[in-house]
């Protein structure tokens, strides 16, 4: 099994690519991108079903 290193602090990474360290870098910027995808799930959801209300 192959190990990966965080680039930030040189700790191994967990399987989900995150840091064991919670305040590294690394899971702010894995936690950043989720949010960014995950903020615009959540609007285009949000979107259609307003959407839906407002013409009916
Ligand atoms: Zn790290």
């Amino acid at each position: 099994m192959k190990e990966t290193y965080c680039e930030w602090c040189g700790s191994v990474l967990l399987e989900n690519g995150r840091c064991p360290i919670e305040d590294c870098v690394q899971n702010v910027i894995l936690d950043a991108l989720a949010d960014a995808e995950g903020e615009h799930t959540t609007e285009d959801t949000k979107d259609t079903k307003d959407e839906t209300s407002t013409n009916a």
